[in-house]
């Protein structure tokens, strides 16, 4: 049984670290600190609650203390990431059952964004000013994220830096659950950034490749906006904005797209982040999305641009050979001290995103973009719908990094 404060509730504790409970689930941990989220087995849960409570001093498992410890009690340098991300790990889990309220929550608070990159998910939601939340309204779809006591809230978009609605959500999250904002970095300005660390927000910036000339075919600028143009490469702005952001002791994760261009390149960008201090990179393969369905197959393909096949085995896609290599770079260089996670996206109706106006939708499970989760109450969803229309298991796997279909985990 959880402690009372933890029943089927989040708190924030005394440490900064988000502990989140679900009666079928179990416990669930975000430490803002490395922006990771772990389960936890029910066996630690009371000692772990009351450390991270600073009720005792230290606790004996030493997994757990370096994994939801680095930043507030151990140092990074002991930090140990396990994958899949359950606590102590996966075996005392045995089967892990699907969670009956949201773990994470994308708040997409904007369809602005700079960039307009190739493969955009999000392009059914974007570009529509009359969507866009006023202060009062962003209030209001905050509380609605919060009724359901999520472990996460992500601020996405569009790009949230580029609202001038930021602060007010940061605000009515803060102290509430963990917070992540997504970013393309280029137009990211020192007083957001001290702002993250004010709500000690994660950052997660997007960054396809060390090469800007591929980060740059995938991420151009959008081209509505051209007095952006004088800023210079999309790439250079990610990067400055990743170390302007470790630079000011912000948490940051990075966020890769795979496609059929950097897939190959994947490797030496891990080590360049890993240089640069980064502890937390997930990579992404693209996804099908109705709006460009052309586009999707183009960057995925079987070949490469100058018609030579991708090695590996075919029927397991181009993917499968670059992933591999990337697990045991993992294994051989970064070790546990960079988390890796590898999202499939093969399962669509695993995330709940919230629109710029406030309406809870989710990824259609048979191509047909994006679809409300209820019909009847789309700004306010009822639990059971929730239920039938995500697929709850599949939403735990993917942000505790338990990868399906082949049993490979990262
Ligand atoms: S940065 Fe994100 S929201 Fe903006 S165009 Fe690229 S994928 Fe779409």
């Amino acid at each position: 049984m959880p402690t009372e404060a933890l029943n089927n509730n989040c708190v924030r504790t005394k440490s900064g670290v988000i502990v989140y409970h679900d009666s079928s689930l179990g416990t669930v941990c975000f430490s803002p600190f490395t922006g990771l989220i772990f389960g936890l087995h029910s066996s630690l849960e009371r000692q772990v609650f009351q450390w991270l409570n600073h009720d005792i001093a230290s606790i004996e498992n030493e997994i757990c203390r370096n994994s939801l410890g680095p930043g507030w009690a151990t140092p990074y340098e002991a930090a140990f990431y396990p994958s899949p991300q359950l606590l102590p790990n996966a075996e005392s889990w045995g089967n892990l059952n699907a969670p009956g309220r949201p773990l994470l929550v994308n708040w997409f608070i904007t369809g602005r964004c700079p960039l307009a990159c190739v493969y955009c998910y999000a392009e059914d939601l974007m570009r529509n000013e009359q969507d866009e939340p006023s202060a009062n309204r962003v209030g209001e779809i905050g509380q609605q994220i919060l009724k359901f006591q999520p472990a996460v809230v992500v601020i996405t978009g569009g790009d949230p830096v580029f609202t001038p609605r930021l602060e007010d959500a940061l605000r009515v999250l803060h102290g509430k659950t963990g917070i992540i904002v997504d970013t393309s970095g280029y137009t990211l300005r020192d007083d957001q950034i001290a702002m993250f660390k004010q709500f000690g927000a994660t950052v997660r910036v997007s960054l396809d490749s060390h090469i800007p000339r591929i980060h740059e075919a995938q991420r151009p600028l959008y081209d509505k906006y051209p007095g952006f143009q004088r800023r210079g490469s999309t790439q250079a702005a990610a990067l400055d904005a990743l170390c302007r952001c470790i630079g000011a002791g912000v948490t940051v994760c990075v966020q890769t797209v795979a496609t059929k261009k950097n897939s190959n390149d994947l490797i030496r960008l891990g080590d360049v982040l890993f240089q640069l201090r980064v502890r937390n990179w997930r990579i992404f393969k693209v996804a099908p999305s109705k709006a460009r369905l052309d586009g999707y197959r183009r960057l995925v393909g079987s070949h490469s641009d100058d018609g030579r096949a991708y090695s590996g085995k075919r029927s397991r896609g181009p993917y499968a050979h670059a992933f591999e290599r990337l697990l045991q770079a993992k294994s051989q260089s970064w070790g546990s001290q960079m988390a890796v996670q590898v999202i499939h996206n093969e399962t669509p109706n695993s995330v709940i995103l919230v629109s710029p106006d406030g309406k809870f939708m989710t990824e259609s499970n048979v191509g047909a973009g994006k679809v409300l989760i209820d019909k009847k109450y789309p700004f306010s969803p009822e639990l059971a719908q929730i239920r039938t229309s995500i697929d709850m298991s599949a939403h735990a796997n993917r942000y505790l990094n338990i990868a399906y279909g082949t049993g490979a985990t990262t």
